[in-house]
């Protein structure tokens, strides 16, 4: 089997990393951050994950947080212009319901999950391009 290394445990890396894992891939999973440091850290992003990239995560079994999340059912949009009105407002139901775990708990947990697993290797590194090399 192929020996794959994933650089970067964010929402790609760690989900990759577990779903190359789970089809017997030898991974090695390289972040300059640790889970507790991930944890600790910045907010990453606003997170809001809409139906299909859910679906993908469930699939692999990394939906871990499905009952606790409130479920999103719609997206609204204004855009405020120069007198303090919306000068451009939308509201819209999704076909599926969205979530919005923070990614400081999802990646922390996945790294763990992975690591756990006891087939592949977490190396705490920041890579470069000699690495890549
Ligand atoms: C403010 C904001 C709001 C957003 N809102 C949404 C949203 O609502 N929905 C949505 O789908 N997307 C949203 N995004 C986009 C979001 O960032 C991506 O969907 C997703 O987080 C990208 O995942 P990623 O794994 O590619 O990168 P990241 O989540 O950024 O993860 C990259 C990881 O790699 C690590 N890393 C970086 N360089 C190295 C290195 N050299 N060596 C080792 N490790 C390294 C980092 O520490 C990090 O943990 C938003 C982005 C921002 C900034």
């Amino acid at each position: 089997m192929r020996r794959i290394a994933v650089i970067g445990a964010g929402q790609a890396g760690a989900q990759l990393a577990l779903g190359l894992q789970t089809h017997g891939y030898d991974v090695t999973l390289v972040t300059d951050r640790g889970p507790d440091e991930i944890r600790r850290g910045p907010v990453m992003s606003s997170q809001c994950m809409f139906d299909t990239s859910l679906q993908s995560e469930r699939e692999l079994g990394l939906h871990h947080w499905e009952d606790r999340a409130p479920d999103i059912s719609g997206i609204a949009f204004s855009l405020i212009g120069p007198h303090g009105t919306p000068d451009v407002s939308w509201r819209a139901p999704l076909e599926g319901h969205a979530h919005s775990v923070d990614q400081r708990v999802k990646c922390a947990a996945w790294i763990e999950q992975f690591a756990d697993c006891g087939r592949g290797e977490v190396v705490l590194h920041e890579a470069g391009v000699d690495d890549l090399e």
